[in-house]
């Protein structure tokens, strides 16, 4: 009789075996500023209603597989041309997946750039996709003739371009963008994850390019736990993403949320907003913080780099004093002792600010 170990070893495809899973930090009991979620709770009335919406769900049916409502409510809230079509994603992180699927095959490449969203080379990696990460500038902004090269160079199936960009945080300029999707042979997916918190995007530009899909999530914005995001651009595209996706991916849990809290947007905007206001007090903190070099964002999270110091011994010193902030060095040779630290409440932020202090004063880190 065979093994469990045996059957592993011979079944499971090796590159799958040498990965590591994707690690999630325990946070329990920590201030949890790691994750770039919204700390705020629903006020009170909204919660209720929220709730008084979820007791007209028919728990024992499949959820209407098209979602036009949220589709509809999606195009209102964020200006998206009537002409473009939506693909819903449970999160942006399946519409990855769903991208990458529809274009692999063998001499296939997508290209991104680095440092910048994990997702995107772990995904590819699983797939058996090939990525190719092309450098950032020092200052973390696109290097447009690395780029041009690189996409000429390798013809990739797909561009992916996070911008605002995690986890440098800052947003890519404009005119070197429209010359990527210009100059790119196959797909370009503007991921704006961090829309909400960077004022305008890209959204103008939809309808404009045939090769132009722009990412959004409502992760970001309050409704991590929910699991919604997704993709708008041409239905040409669209329509063969759409094969791809099973046919329930989004639960009627989230449909019916994503639903109330589009029809309450301005609540989360006003979140937002709040969060926007304490990212320019958390900046001015650090910036102000010797041994710390923090980098501009535009986004609801702050990279910064311990100048003459560990960020893994910043990191547990950190971690000792109750923050939890995320540990990019090692990661990324661009990310050379860098930590990044979202924006929380108030009480968090000054919080992370006074073990920040008192680790770098006590010479940890
Ligand atoms: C957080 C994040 C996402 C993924 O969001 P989900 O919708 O929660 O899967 C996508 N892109 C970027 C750049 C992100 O930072």
């Amino acid at each position: 009789m065979n093994s469990t170990d045996d059957g592993v070893t011979r079944w499971v495809n090796p590159a799958i075996r040498a990965m590591q899973a994707y690690h999630v930090a325990d946070s329990s009991g920590l201030v949890k500023l790691d994750a770039m979620e919204n700390p705020y709770p629903l006020p009170a009335d909204i919660r209720a209603a929220w709730l008084r919406a979820l007791q007209q769900v028919a728990i024992s049916r499949y959820p209407d597989p098209d979602s036009r409502d949220v589709k509809s409510a999606l195009k209102r809230v964020m200006s998206i041309p009537a002409a473009q079509s939506i693909l819903l994603g449970n999160g942006s992180d399946e519409i990855i997946q769903m991208i990458m699927l529809a274009v692999m095959g063998p001499d296939r490449c997508v290209l991104a750039p680095e440092p910048g969203f994990v997702m995107y080379p772990l995904i590819a990696r699983l797939l058996g996709l090939e990525y190719v990460g092309v450098p950032l500038r020092d200052d973390y902004s696109l290097d447009a003739g690395a780029m041009l090269r690189a996409i000429a160079a390798r013809q990739p199936a797909v561009v992916f371009i996070a911008s605002p960009n995690n986890p440098t945080g800052n947003r890519f300029d404009r005119d070197v963008v429209l010359s990527i999707i210009e100059a790119a042979p196959g797909l370009v997916v503007i991921d704006e994850a961090y829309f909400i918190f960077s004022g305008t995007g890209l959204v103008d530009l939809l309808g404009h390019y045939g090769n132009l899909v722009l990412m959004r999530t409502l992760s970001k914005l309050g409704l991590a736990g929910l699991r919604v995001g997704f993709l708008a651009g041409p239905s040409a595209w669209l329509q063969e993403l759409d094969k791809i996706r099973l046919p329930y991916n989004l639960n009627v849990l989230s449909r019916i949320s994503a639903e109330f809290f589009l029809d309450n947007y301005a609540e989360l905007e006003a979140q937002a907003e709040t969060i926007k206001r304490d990212r320019s007090g958390l900046y001015k903190a650090l910036h102000g913080t010797e041994g710390i070099r923090v980098y501009p964002s535009a986004a609801n999270f702050l990279l910064f780099r311990c100048l003459e110091s560990s960020a893994d011994e910043l990191h547990r010193a950190l971690l000792d004093r109750g923050v939890l902030v995320k540990n990019l060095h090692g990661s990324q040779p661009m990310l050379d002792q860098c930590l990044r630290v979202t924006v929380g409440t108030a009480e968090e932020n000054q919080a992370f600010l006074d073990a920040l202090h008192q680790s770098l004063a006590a010479g940890s880190g």
